[in-house]
C-alpha cells in the first residue's frame, strides 16, 4: 500500500506539477509570479522522475521564432522570452540573442566534383563566412533579428526553477509518478509516485549530470510508492502523457542531435539546410550557431517507442555520426572543432489531424490540467504556456492569449479507464 503524505498540517492551497521540464518550470515560475499566489496561500509540488531538463528541454536547438506555432501563443511567448531576459540578463545566464535565419540547398551528390569547383558567388551574407559557398546551389533569407532569437535550453530551464524556487513555496520532489488517483465523482485529487534517492540538484552542471530535491525522499524509502495530495494537478510530461493520461493523444518522436565547439568563433546564425545526397535522398540538418558552440539536429524518427524514462532514451551512434559528416561537409569550422555532445531526445507530438498542439489547460476531469504536445516549438512557447497555464489555475481562464482552440477537452476525454 502506498503512504499518503502528511499534508494535514498544511491549509495552503497545493498544485502538483508532474514533470521538470520547460513547460512544468514555466508553469511553477508563472503562478509565483501570479497577483493572487502567495507562499502563504498556495504551495507547489514539482515531481520529477530523472531530472529536470533531461528531456528534450535540455538538449532542443532553442530556436525562438515570431513565425512559430501556434499563432495563438506565439507573440506572447516570443515577447515574454524577452522580457524574461531583459529581467534577468538572460544574455548571460542562458545565451538569449537575437540571430537570423537562413535556408541553405546544396548538392552533394557530387561532393567530389563539387570540392575542386572554384567558390560560387552565391551572395551570401558577409559574415556568413563558415558556411562553404562550393557545396551549395542556392540559398535565401527566412528571417532577420526582428523575429528570430535564440536560448540555451538547458540552463533556461534550470534558470527558471531557481526563479520559481525563489519564493519558498515551490518543492522539487524527485520521484516517478505512476498513476493519478480519482474520486467517485471523477476529481483528481491524489498521485501515487515512486520517490527516487536522495540528489543534489545544486551540483548540477548539465543535462545529463544528476539533479536534486528539495523535498526529497530519503532513500531508505525509495521502494515504497508514495501518495500526494493535491488541490490541483497539472501534467506536463511531454512525450510521456498518455502514460498517465491514456486518452490524450499525445506521443513521442525521437530525434539526435550533436554539439561542436567550432574551430574558431562563428557568427549568430540559424541555417535550415537541405542537402541532395542522390537522386531523390535527401538529409535537412538545422545547424544553430550558439554563442560558444553549434549545436546540429537531424530528423525526427519513431524506430524506438518512448521509453521509460529520459535516462533510457537510445542514442544510435550512426545517426550521431550522420550529423558529425554533414555538418563537416557543410563547415570547416565544424569539421575542424571538437565534438561535445551526442544526444537524442523525443518531441511531444499531438496525433490528432486538426491540431498541430500543443493541448493547454483543464481536462474533463475536475481539478486536473494538462500542457503538452508542444511539438518542434516547446522552448519557443513555454514562457506564454506557462502564463497562461497560471491565469487557468488562479483566475480560472487564460487571459493574456485565446488559447481556446488548444482546449484539451476538444481533443479527449479524461478519467479513470473502465475498471480502475
Ligand atoms: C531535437 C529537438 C530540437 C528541438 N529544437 C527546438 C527549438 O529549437 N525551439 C523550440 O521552441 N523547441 C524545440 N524543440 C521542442 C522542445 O524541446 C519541446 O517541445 C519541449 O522541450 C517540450 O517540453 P516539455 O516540458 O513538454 O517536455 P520534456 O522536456 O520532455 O519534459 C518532460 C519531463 O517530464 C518528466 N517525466 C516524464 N514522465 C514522468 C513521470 N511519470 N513522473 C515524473 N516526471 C516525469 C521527464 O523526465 C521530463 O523531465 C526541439 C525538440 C527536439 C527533440
Amino acid at each position: 500500500m502506498p503512504s499518503a503524505d502528511a499534508v494535514s498540517d498544511d491549509s495552503r492551497t497545493h498544485i502538483i506539477i508532474v514533470g521538470a521540464g520547460i513547460v512544468g518550470v514555466c508553469t511553477a515560475y508563472y503562478l509565483t509570479r501570479h497577483p493572487s499566489f502567495s507562499p502563504t496561500t498556495h504551495r507547489i509540488s514539482i515531481i520529477e522522475s530523472t531530472r529536470p531538463a533531461s528531456g528534450a528541454s535540455g538538449k532542443a536547438g532553442g530556436l525562438l521564432a515570431l513565425w512559430a506555432f501556434p499563432s495563438q501563443l506565439v507573440p506572447l511567448s516570443f515577447q515574454l522570452h524577452e522580457e524574461l531576459a531583459d529581467t534577468y540578463n538572460g544574455a548571460e545566464e542562458w545565451s538569449y540573442r537575437r540571430l537570423q535565419t537562413v535556408s541553405l540547398e546544396g548538392n552533394l551528390s557530387r561532393s567530389s566534383r563539387v570540392s575542386k569547383r572554384a567558390p560560387v558567388d552565391l551572395g551570401l551574407p558577409d559574415d556568413l563566412d563558415w558556411v562553404r559557398s562550393d557545396v551549395l546551389e542556392s540559398w535565401s533569407s527566412l528571417s532577420g533579428k526582428d523575429s528570430t532569437a535564440q536560448v540555451h535550453p538547458y540552463k533556461f530551464t534550470m534558470f527558471m526553477l531557481r526563479r520559481a524556487q525563489e519564493c519558498g513555496a515551490v518543492s522539487l520532489i524527485m520521484g516517478k509518478v505512476l498513476s493519478i488517483n480519482y474520486s467517485k465523482s471523477n476529481t483528481a485529487e491524489s498521485v501515487i509516485y515512486q520517490p527516487l534517492g536522495q540528489q543534489d540538484s545544486s551540483s548540477s552542471s548539465g543535462p545529463a549530470s544528476t539533479s536534486t530535491s528539495t523535498a526529497s525522499p530519503s532513500s531508505s524509502e525509495n521502494s515504497t510508492p508514495k501518495v500526494l495530495k493535491g488541490d490541483k494537478i497539472v501534467i506536463t510530461v511531454g512525450p510521456w502523457t498518455s502514460r498517465l493520461l491514456p486518452t490524450c493523444p499525445v506521443s513521442g518522436l525521437r530525434a539526435h542531435s550533436i554539439t561542436i565547439t567550432p574551430s574558431r568563433p562563428v557568427s549568430a546564425y540559424a541555417l535550415f539546410t537541405e542537402l541532395k545526397l542522390a537522386k531523390g535522398k535527401y538529409i535537412s540538418p538545422e545547424i544553430y550557431a550558439r554563442k560558444d558552440e553549434v549545436y546540429i539536429c537531424g530528423e525526427g524518427d519513431n524506430y524506438v517507442e518512448v521509453p521509460e524514462t529520459t535516462d533510457d532514451v537510445e542514442v544510435l551512434k550512426e545517426r550521431c555520426e550522420e550529423l558529425v559528416k554533414y555538418a563537416g561537409v557543410i563547415s570547416k569550422e565544424l569539421q575542424g572543432g571538437r565534438i561535445t555532445r551526442r544526444q537524442a531526445c523525443y518531441l511531444p507530438v499531438v496525433d490528432v489531424p486538426s491540431t498541430s498542439g500543443p493541448l493547454i489547460g483543464p481536462t474533463n476531469t475536475q481539478n486536473l490540467f494538462v500542457a503538452s504536445g508542444h511539438s518542434c516549438w516547446g522552448i519557443n512557447n513555454a514562457p506564454g504556456t506557462g502564463k497562461v497555464m497560471a491565469e487557468i489555475l488562479l483566475d480560472g481562464e487564460a487571459t493574456s492569449a485565446d488559447i481556446s482552440s488548444l482546449d484539451p477537452r476538444r481533443y479527449f476525454v479524461s478519467g479513470p479507464l473502465p475498471g480502475e
